[in-house]
């Protein structure tokens, strides 16, 4: 079963007389223990495609299905309960409340998603190896921390799908490995992955790739 699903997504931006055709007509659909990886240039529209397909932005076209149900083209409300219910997602900056701890950060993430759980926090802290940066505040947190504790937050209401915008971008090998683990785990969990990346080694470990060129997708 394809738990997400795009049709035809077109995102146009427009800055004065200028028009930037972000996405022409990508399809695309991400099956339950599946990891799907979206490569390419920068600018070929990655961003664009995973804001879209959280409903965190209206395309212009097409749409957007998840778990069966349309996602494209609903009020803010019924988006932003949709995104709770089925997703986790990690941008590539800004995932992290900069006035809570670590642990507030996925507690506040759990509470979105009425799965509270304590033992739960310990469990994810441990497994993206900040156990001992749970009190700190995101300020004092180095590149890698930060995208390790992001990866908490996203996994925290343990989300059918996770979206994940070039989650290893400004990791050391270590961190990596560690990132391309969860995402295994989830494989073996039966659930699913999108992620954009610049990562052969993340990229490699996909059940699939969709190479992004211009907003249109070259294979697939
Ligand atoms: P990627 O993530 O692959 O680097 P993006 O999705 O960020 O690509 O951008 C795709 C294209 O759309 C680029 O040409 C970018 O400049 C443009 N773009 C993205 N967001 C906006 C925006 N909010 N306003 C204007 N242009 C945008
Ligand atoms: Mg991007």
């Amino acid at each position: 079963m394809h738990v997400l699903e795009a049709w035809e997504l077109y995102r146009f931006f427009h800055i004065g007389d200028d028009e930037t055709a972000a996405l022409r007509g990508v399809n695309l659909h991400v099956g339950l223990g599946e990891i799907v990886a979206v490569v390419g240039p920068s600018g070929s529209g990655k961003s664009t495609l995973l804001s879209c397909i959280t409903g965190l932005d209206e395309p212009d076209g097409g749409h957007v299905a998840v778990a069966g149900v349309r996602l494209t083209r609903r009020s803010e409300t019924v988006r932003a309960r949709m995104r709770a219910a089925h997703f986790g997602i990690l941008l590539q900056s800004g995932n992290l409340f900069p006035h809570l701890t670590v642990e507030q950060n996925i507690r506040l993430q759990m509470l979105m998603a009425e799965k509270s759980d304590q033992n739960r926090i310990i469990l994810l802290l441990d497994s993206v190896g900040l156990a001992h940066r749970a009190s700190a505040l995101p300020i004092e947190l180095s590149g890698g921390e930060t995208a390790r504790a992001g990866l908490a937050v996203a996994l925290a209401a343990d989300p059918p799908i996770l979206v994940a915008d070039e989650p290893t971008a400004e990791v050391d090998r270590d961190t990596e490995s560690r990132l391309v683990r969860q995402f295994e785990a989830r494989r073996e969990a039966g659930l699913a992955t999108l992620v954009a990346t610049h990562s052969m080694a993340l990229a490699g470990r996909a059940d699939r790739i969709l190479s992004l060129k211009d907003g249109r997708i070259e294979n697939g």
